[in-house]
Parts: C-alpha cells; structure tokens; sequence
C-alpha cells in the first residue's frame, strides 16, 4: 500500500473510531496526565490493537504490519490531528517488544508479544537505582538462582507506570562479585506477588506516574532471562537505543500539535506582538522541522535525544512567556502550559541526561577521549 492510502486508511479509522464510548478520550492522558481516564484509554488502545493499529513496525508474523517507517510517521500524524489519547502501552510496544524481536527466544516471543500488541499485558522498566542513574553499570539490585526460579532483591526507582504494570523488564546482577557491566542479567519479572512494594513518588506535576520498587525476595522462571545471563548489559542498551530512537516519532507528533497551540494562543493573547516571542515561536517551529527531519533520516539516537529535550523544554519556558504574568497563579490547579512547563523538566533527565547524551556523542560518534571515570 503507498503510504498516501495508508494514511487515508488511518485518517478514516480514527474518525470512524474516536466516537461513540470513545468520543470524550479524545486529548486526555500523556506525560503528567497518565492518571486521566486510564482504564477507558486501555479499552481504546484494545479497541484500536483488534483493529490491527498497535505494533504497526513488527513483523507480520508477529501480529504487526511491517510497515515502513514512513507509514508509521504517517499514523502517528493522524494519530495527533484526530487528538486521539495518549497510548497506555507504550513501554511494552515501544521498548520491551523490540528488545525479544531482537534480542529474546521464540518461547519468550510466543509468551509475550500478543499481550503486549492485544494490550492484555502492560510493562514497567526497572533499570534506575537510587544510586544508578546515568551511571546504570553500577546497578546494586542482584538475582541468584533457587531451583528453576530467580530471587530478586534490591531497590528500583523512578519506574514509571510501574504501580500500573504487569511486568518488570528488571537489570540485576546475577553473578555474585561482577563489576560495573559484566554480570548482569535482564529479567522479565511479574509485578503482582508478595516479594514487590511499590511506592509512588509525587512529581512537581503533583501527579504520580513514576514510583519506588522494592524487590525482597521476589522470584521469576529461570527461562525469562532476555539473551545470556550475565550478558544483559547488550540488551539493556539495546533497549535504550529504541527508547531514544523511534519511539519517539508518535512524541514529535504531540510537540507539533503543543506548538501551533501556543502559536495560536500568542495570537489571541497579543503575545505574538512582541518581537521577541514571535522571533522565539519561529525558532520552535525550525527546531521542530530539524527534529521530524533527523528522525526521518534515522539519526543517531543520542543526538536525537539531545534535539528534542532541549527543544520541548524551550517549549515549556516559551509558554510560560507566552502566557504571561498569569503563568504564575493556579487558581484552578495547573492549566494544560505550567503541566508543560513542569514536565518538561524532566525531558532532559529521563532516557538518559543531556550531559550523558553529550558523552556519547564525543566519545562514541566524534572518537574524543574517554572522559576520566571512577
Ligand atoms: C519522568 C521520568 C521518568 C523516568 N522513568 C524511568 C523508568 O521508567 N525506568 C527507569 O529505570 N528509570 C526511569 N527514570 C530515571 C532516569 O533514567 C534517570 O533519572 C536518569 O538516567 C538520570 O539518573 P539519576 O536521576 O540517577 O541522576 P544522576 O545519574 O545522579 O545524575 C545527576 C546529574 O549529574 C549528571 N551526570 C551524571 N553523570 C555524569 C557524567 N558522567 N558526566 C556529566 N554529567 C553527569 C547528570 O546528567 C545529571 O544532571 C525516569 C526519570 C524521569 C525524570
């Protein structure tokens, strides 16, 4: 199918489809507003995994469409134009399915991509530790073998969704003694028993989406180990490299729409006639072409990483400028541009730091000396 029809396809489904039961989701959810009619959006992103649109890029074989990176840009556009929620899956979609395409055994394939295409399962990432972040090779959390399980003890924390999920993708230490990143293993751990406490923390949104996880004694099958134990340092940044790459095509899409929105509003606010705010808008509007051209061309992740936290953090200061004085009061809890302004804080932090993705970007792309480490 070129991927015009292809578009034309999605457009009319999604007009047909974002109607009825599901008419009042249309906007809701996304970064700082997870909490937002959640189990109506699992419904809708069930509803639209029947329809054979969730795991557009997966092979066909594994329920996906194969379809071209130009026709998943194309959905993700109509997507964002039919203001149609932000999707609840994401982490299992867009993470944890590609790292057992590339990276698990048929057995883990079969047992996990249906229920994260059917939306059945939903997934957590427990990489951080409150003393691993940036440094992820310093990763405290271990796992021995009892008999045909894993034990797992240690402490997770930021795991988004993780009070939401059904399974932990977990980086442990499996051998007894390992440095930095030799030893570890990548364990599919299931949320629901005894041996896991999760704690929500409060974000400056005042909404929780990101959580402690407390893991003593909890156990997983032997076989839910992700590629070799001991070897899950590969997979773990394989995982990375698709939580900065791709993954953040859909994303673009509603940075797009946050953009002409607050065009829109300097518009009617009279803020579009100071030089200076319009100079600024027009600056965002050629960093967000620069940003959908480089994800086109498949740049390197951690530049595109860098490109897009540092552009939707402007973002949220230029609306704060765009709005004004009143960006300071909350008479009413926080409006859809100080959401923004706060969140977008985060941008910067998660998925890896900018000053990381600087790292990365002068030692592995430029050949720079290593930076001195501990
Ligand atoms: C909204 C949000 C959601 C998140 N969701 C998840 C999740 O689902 N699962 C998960 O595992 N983690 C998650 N994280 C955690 C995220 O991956 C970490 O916050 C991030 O990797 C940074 O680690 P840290 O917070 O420990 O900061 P640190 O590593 O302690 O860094 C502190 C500061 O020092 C800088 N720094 C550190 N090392 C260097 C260096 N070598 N050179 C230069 N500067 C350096 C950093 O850039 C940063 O500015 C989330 C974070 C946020 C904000």
């Amino acid at each position: 199918m070129r991927v015009d029809d292809f578009r034309a396809s999605a457009r009319e489904w999604l007009a047909d489809n974002l109607a009825g039961e599901y008419r009042h989701l249309r906007g809701l959810g996304g970064p700082g507003r997870e909490h937002e009619a959640f189990d109506e959006r699992i419904a809708w992103d069930r509803h639209l995994a029947a329809a054979g649109w969730t795991c557009l890029g997966w092979p066909v074989e594994h329920g996906g469409r194969a379809a071209s990176l130009a026709d998943q840009i194309a959905f993700h556009e109509e997507y964002a134009r039919a203001d149609a929620p932000a999707r609840v899956s994401h982490i299992g979609e867009e993470l944890l399915g590609p790292t057992l395409l590339a990276f698990g055994t048929d057995e883990q394939r079969k047992r996990f991509l249906p229920g994260i295409r059917q939306v059945r399962e939903l997934w957590c990432q427990g990489y951080s530790e409150p003393n691993a972040g940036s440094d992820l090779a310093a990763v405290h959390t271990s796992a021995r073998r009892d008999g045909d399980d894993w034990v797992i003890t240690g402490q997770k924390v930021w795991t988004s969704l993780a009070h939401l999920a059904d399974w932990c993708f977990v980086i442990a230490r499996t051998e007894p003694g390992s440095q930095r990143h030799h030893g570890l293993s990548y364990l599919l751990v299931p949320m629901d028993q005894p041996g896991i406490e999760v704690r929500p923390i409060v974000q400056l949104t005042g909404t929780s989406e990101f959580n402690e996880v407390f893991f003593d004694g909890a156990r997983t099958a032997a076989d839910l180990v992700v590629g070799e134990p001991g070897g899950g340092w590969k997979v773990a940044m394989g995982t990375l490299s698709f939580e900065r790459g791709v993954a953040t095509l859909g994303q673009q899409v509603g940075f797009r729409r946050e953009l002409d929105a607050l065009a829109d509003l300097a518009l009617r606010n009279g803020a579009a006639e100071d030089p200076a705010i319009s100079e600024r808008l027009a600056r965002a509007r050629v960093g967000l072409e620069v940003m959908c051209a480089y994800a086109v061309r498949g740049t390197d992740a951690s530049v595109a990483k860098l490109v897009w936290s540092r552009w939707h953090r402007g973002l949220g200061e230029l609306a704060m400028d765009v709005v004004g004085a009143a960006s300071m009061l909350t008479p009413d809890g926080l409006d859809e541009w100080q959401r923004l302004f706060l969140f977008s804080r985060a941008d910067t932090i998660y998925g890896g730091s900018d000053e990381i993705q600087r790292n990365i970007i002068a030692e592995r792309v430029l050949g720079l000396p290593r930076e001195a480490r501990a």
